[in-house]
């Protein structure tokens, strides 16, 4: 038999086993020996008095459990028909696991490099200011997600089997507490070797991966497109094509763009990126001068509405780093990453609003390229200000409600190093008031968060895709080329790992059904 329980632990006994089980024979009246087995389904940390996990635990009382089926174990060998991939990001990588399993053979072709060799090209823009365009934190293999947080959760529940994706995970050597943790992370030093263990996975069912393989053109037929066209001039033949570029690759924009296919722009988010000290956080968060050791590096969510548009913290990265996320050189672009650990002294998390089609024509852009276009000349002119490095401008948080430029900056995580900027006059004026306010009305919710030992640094600007790719809802093909599969985060169907992940199965299941009709 089974039983169902939830059981609240404190951060003393949460990894103590044997605690647990006593605790739950006490709790069911059963002998502990009549306890087989203990799985526990879901953790989550309740902290809004003194911390406490909550854990729905299935108890298997005098019954043996047995170990869940992998998924890996129904992928299929020897397929016939091929399907080309453009983008090894997960929405790429999982796309390509579901065709496989559909005995469809994938054939991936991604710009950067594998997931090895890409370091080379982090550590340079990291060190010494060189951007690779198609090598760098958001182009390579694992796509923007490789070198992230690995934060594992989204809203869109209903898009996807989000259990299967993480189990995939797991399969490919992920921590296995990410199937119970509310808000499972993975970290990059651990993700990389679970991307490389997919792309074996995908080799070894007769699936291809191609690095440094750029797609520039595509040829187009009565319709349909024939072929995918990469920087050499090598032609990749197939019926389906999935476009899973993610949302910097804007020369996929252009090129859609220039062949006369329909593209549409989308509101985004802008704004910055505030590092705080963790423990400044952790304080806030737990309420106790110092972490209990069982505790993680705490984290926050808030958002607000600002003259009726919204302003939101994103992407928290506890215990993380801040890291240059520019795709092409003259570009300053910041976003968040952890280890798994999360034990640097540094919590960061974006901080962005909302910013409409319309507020960004009235600021003269014109066209269906016009966010990308604002997006764009956003972070060039964040690069113009400074000196011609990777330094990201900056401002402490209290200078930048202010209005005031910091006589100094407090330390950071952000390698290339910050310097001070009149961040408040980089923006247009009512973005900068709006996450100005924002600021103040967090400040106001959680005391010690507004405060001059954070800094501000500019830019976050790549946290969804200004463009949207529109595709037939029933078919998931672009409407006016067949064979044409937009995916992922790029095409504007996911906004984050695990939603990727999902949207790259939908496709897979869209382009079975497409050879079977
Ligand atoms: C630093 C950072 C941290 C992040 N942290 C998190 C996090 O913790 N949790 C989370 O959920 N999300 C995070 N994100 C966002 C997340 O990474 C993306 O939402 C996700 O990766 C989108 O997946 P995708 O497969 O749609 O596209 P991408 O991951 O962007 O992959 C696109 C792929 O296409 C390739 N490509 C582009 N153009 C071409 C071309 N012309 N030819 C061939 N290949 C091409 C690229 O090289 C890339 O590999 C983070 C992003 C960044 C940059």
């Amino acid at each position: 038999m089974i039983k169902s329980l939830d059981i609240n632990i404190t951060p003393d006994y949460i990894y103590d086993n044997a605690y647990i089980h006593g605790l739950v024979s006490k709790k069911l009246k059963l002998s502990a020996h009549s306890i087989r087995h203990i799985e526990i389904k879901k953790r989550s940390l309740d902290a809004r008095k003194s911390p406490v996990f909550r854990l729905k635990v299935d108890v298997y009382v005098n019954e043996e459990y047995k170990t869940p089926k992998k998924y890996i174990d129904t992928f299929k060998k020897g397929a016939k028909e091929k399907a080309i991939i453009i983008g090894a990001g997960p929405a790429g990588y999982f796309a390509a696991l579901k065709l496989i399993e559909l005995g469809i053979r994938p054939i991936i072709l991604d710009r950067g490099k594998n997931v090895r060799e890409r370091r080379r090209d982090l550590k340079a823009i990291q060190q010494d200011g060189v951007v690779n365009s198609d090598s760098n934190y958001c182009f390579g293999e694992g796509g923007a997600g490789t070198y992230s947080d690995g934060k594992l959760y989204t809203r869109s529940h209903k898009r996807g089997n989000i259990k299967e994706i993480l189990a995939l995970l797991v399969e490919h050597g992920a921590n296995p507490d990410i199937l119970i943790d509310a808000h499972p992370h993975i970290g990059s030093n651990k993700l990389p070797q679970v991307i490389k263990r997919i792309r074996e996975t995908i080799q070894a069912f007769g699936g291809e991966v191609h690095f440094d393989t750029k797609v520039v053109d595509i040829e187009i037929k009565d319709g349909k497109i024939l072929g995918a066209i990469d920087q050499h001039g090598k032609q990749y033949n197939a019926k389906a094509f999935v476009f899973a570029t993610g949302h910097s690759a804007r020369d996929i924009f252009d090129l859609f763009e220039a062949k006369g296919l329909l593209l549409e722009k989308k509101p985004f988010a802008l704004g910055v990126r505030i590092e705080h000290p963790q423990p400044l956080i952790d304080s806030i968060q737990y309420k106790q001068k110092k972490r209990h050791e069982n505790l993680p590096a705490s984290s926050y969510s808030m958002a607000c509405q600002v003259n009726n548009v919204g302003v939101f913290s994103f992407c928290m990265c506890p215990g993380g780093l801040v890291v240059p996320a520019a795709t092409e050189p003259g570009e300053i672009v910041v976003n968040g990453m952890s280890l798994s650990k999360r034990d640097s002294p540094f919590a960061n998390s974006g901080f962005v609003t909302a910013v409409s089609n319309e507020e960004i024509e009235a600021l003269g852009y014109e066209g269906t390229m016009s966010n990308v276009d604002f997006q764009s000349d956003i972070e060039r002119m964040m690069f113009e200000n400074g000196d011609g490095s990777q330094k990201a401008p900056a401002l402490r948080m209290t200078d930048f409600v202010q209005g005031n430029i910091s006589s100094d900056l407090n330390s950071t995580s952000y390698i290339p190093g910050v310097y001070a900027a009149p961040l408040f006059e980089l923006f247009p004026p009512f973005i900068y008031e709006r996450l100005r306010q924002a600021m103040l009305t967090f400040g106001g919710r959680a005391k010690g968060y507004l405060t001059s030992e954070a800094n501000v640094i500019g830019v976050e600007s790549r946290t969804s895709s200004p463009i949207r790719i529109p595709r037939n809802k029933e078919t998931l093909m672009h409407q006016d080329v067949e064979g044409v599969f937009p995916c992922g985060e790029g095409a504007g169907y996911a906004g984050g790992i695990l939603s990727a992940a999902m949207d790259g199965q939908r496709v897979a299941n869209a382009i079975h059904r497409y050879y079977n009709a």
